[in-house]
């Protein structure tokens, strides 16, 4: 079986044209396990084989925890009305960006049907490298910042932005004429049995007014649609679906361990998916 830096370099060969050099944008061409632009910055595989794009190290709520807490939840079927809907609306095959992947298990089961190259990217180091035991092929994962998106213009046909943040304009330059983005948004019940088992007050709810605003400013709505569904928490391990959030992270453990004696009986997934043109 072949190491995962010798399968990544195998995309890199082949993918390579997908990649232009977060400092100065320029082409990058694989020598060995670099790639290298034309004014000689270099980024080298590493024995996961991702990627490294990080000028400097930046700081995420995401701990390596809370992924493995969020794989084991995704691989528990509660984002599975969201995903087939999600799964409907790609583009089989042109390459696929995700943006914010974390663990990546949303790109490992949306990626089943698509037959293009798929790239996720996140700032967490942890969650890329856990992102490399995925089994989708031709799948690639690197650390990268949103703002400096270390791609080649008019690339990808679908770009997946799921709970994660946005960047219009570095995604209208790497998005394909007639290209597409699939935004996922939260909406005011998403998860509100886990909000409102931690929270009282202004935190116990939560509004994306402001997300939507920008988007609807921002981007050309071609389709938008509201999904809400709830679920019984006994489908679930009741301590993943807790410890996945940051929502968990500023609940003091009096509350935790008063939740963990009496847990909530379902959970409700309340969310915009938009499917948009730049
Ligand atoms: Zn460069």
């Amino acid at each position: 079986m072949l190491k995962k830096i010798d399968v990544a370099q195998q995309f890199l060969v082949k993918n390579h044209q997908l990649f232009a050099c977060p400092k100065c944008l320029t082409k990058m061409d694989v020598h060995g396990q670099e790639l290298i632009c034309q004014n000689h910055h270099s980024f080298t595989l590493s024995k996961k084989g991702t990627l490294f794009f990080l000028e400097k190290k930046m700081t995420t709520e995401y701990t390596k925890e809370m992924f493995l807490h969020r794989k084991n939840i995704i691989q528990q079927g509660l984002y599975e009305p969201l995903l087939s809907e999600i799964a409907q609306m790609m583009i089989p095959d042109a390459p696929v960006l995700d943006v914010g992947c974390g663990e990546g298990s949303f790109l490992e089961i949306l990626g089943k049907n698509i037959s293009a190259a798929k790239i996720g990217f996140d700032i967490s180091k942890e969650g890329i490298y856990l992102a490399t035991e995925q089994t989708t092929a031709n799948t690639f994962f690197c650390v990268a910042d949103l703002t400096h998106l270390p791609f080649s213009n008019q690339q990808f046909g679908t770009i997946l932005n799921i709970f994660s943040p946005s960047n219009y304009h570095e995604f209208a330059r790497v998005l394909k004429p007639g290209g597409q983005l699939i935004k996922v948004i939260p909406n005011q019940f998403y998860l509100k049995e886990l909000r409102q088992a931690l929270y009282t007050g202004e935190k116990a709810t939560y509004s994306n007014a402001p997300v939507l605003k920008k988007l609807r400013e921002t981007v050309n709505i071609l389709q938008e649609k509201n999904l809400t569904y709830t679920l019984p928490t006994s489908n679930f391990t009741f301590s993943d679906l807790v410890k996945m959030t940051p929502l968990s992270w500023s609940a003091d453990e009096k509350q935790l361990a008063e939740l963990f004696q009496k847990p909530f009986s379902t959970i409700t997934v309340d969310v915009t998916v938009a499917i948009c043109q730049l």
